[in-house]
């Protein structure tokens, strides 16, 4: 390879990660719609698979599109989900625990860095949020590490992931261990999202991989009518072949403001 491709090559792969373009403006019947959806997700990594579950669950026809094959970071990751405030596993590990405790750590550890208010929310549905992934069939053991380290081995899946037994943290809130890693060996990332997968694959969520958002579509006041998308990453790498070549329009369709859809944004 010259240096000259592997400049073009290295330029393509940066241009992948932040590319999309600015909002294309435009009259809704001037865009000639090639499909229609109440909800688009954009990214099937751990955020997307749990928004189109969730959209999917609360009544909205639900359209996925990753970029890749799906997974993202979210796949790869420790597979560690920092939640309490009286889990059934901190339970079934006799950790005593409650949303306020959580809370008391976390505002010393956050130091602001997200509103009292969100950290109260996250306190308060940690275990609900936790119980929903047990449901959507993602796997955890309740075996308590007994010492701090940064990743435990294969015997342990609870743990101290925090500061939560030094000081100062310690004389704001009652120690406990809050770092739920999903039971499987190594890495647990793929712990968390294939189940997540699988529960979208049970459902009719249409997910489409290889197909990267390029760009949102809104009207002139900046309503988000849909969104343009490319079939295929691949093509990109060519020369030949612009962004407009296999570019189809998704268009959202107008979901009115109803219980559904206040429940949806609210969730
Ligand atoms: C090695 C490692 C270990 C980690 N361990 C932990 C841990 O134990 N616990 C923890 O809480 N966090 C951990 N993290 C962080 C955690 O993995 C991420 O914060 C989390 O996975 C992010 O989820 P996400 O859904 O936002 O992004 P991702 O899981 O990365 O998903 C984003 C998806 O969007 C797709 N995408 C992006 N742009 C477009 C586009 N324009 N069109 C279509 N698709 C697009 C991507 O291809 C990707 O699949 C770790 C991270 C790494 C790298």
């Amino acid at each position: 390879m010259t240096f000259k491709r592997f400049f073009q090559w290295t330029k393509s792969i940066d241009s992948c990660e932040a590319d999309i373009r600015p909002a294309l403006k435009a009259d809704e019947k001037d865009v000639q719609w090639h499909q229609s959806t109440d909800v688009i997700v954009t990214g099937f990594g751990g955020a997307g698979v749990s928004a189109a579950l969730e959209a999917y669950d609360n009544g909205a026809d639900v359209m996925v599109l990753e970029r890749y094959n799906g997974g993202g970071s979210t796949a790869i990751s420790g597979g560690v989900v920092y939640t309490g405030g009286g889990t059934e596993i901190q339970k079934q590990c006799g950790v005593e625990d409650d949303p306020d405790n959580m809370y008391q750590y976390l505002q010393k550890e956050v130091k602001g860095a997200v509103s009292d208010e969100t950290l109260r929310d996250f306190c308060e549905k940690g275990v609900s949020n936790f119980d929903w992934l047990r449901e959507n069939g993602v796997p955890f053991k309740d075996s308590l590490c007994p010492y701090k380290t940064s990743y435990p081995n294969d015997s342990y899946y609870l743990y101290y992931s925090g500061n939560e037994v030094f000081p100062p943290y310690n004389e704001k809130a009652s120690p406990a261990p809050r770092g739920h890693r999903a039971h499987s060996k190594g890495m647990s990332g793929a712990a968390i999202f294939e189940p997540l997968r699988k529960a979208c694959q049970r459902r009719d969520i249409k997910v489409r991989t290889q197909s990267k958002v390029e760009q949102l579509i809104t009207d002139k006041d900046g309503q988000v009518l849909g969104i343009t998308k490319n079939g295929s990453l691949r093509l990109r790498d060519r020369e030949d072949v612009g962004y407009n070549i296999n570019v189809g329009e998704i268009h959202l369709r107008p979901v009115d403001l109803s219980e559904k859809s206040t429940k949806l944004v609210a969730k």
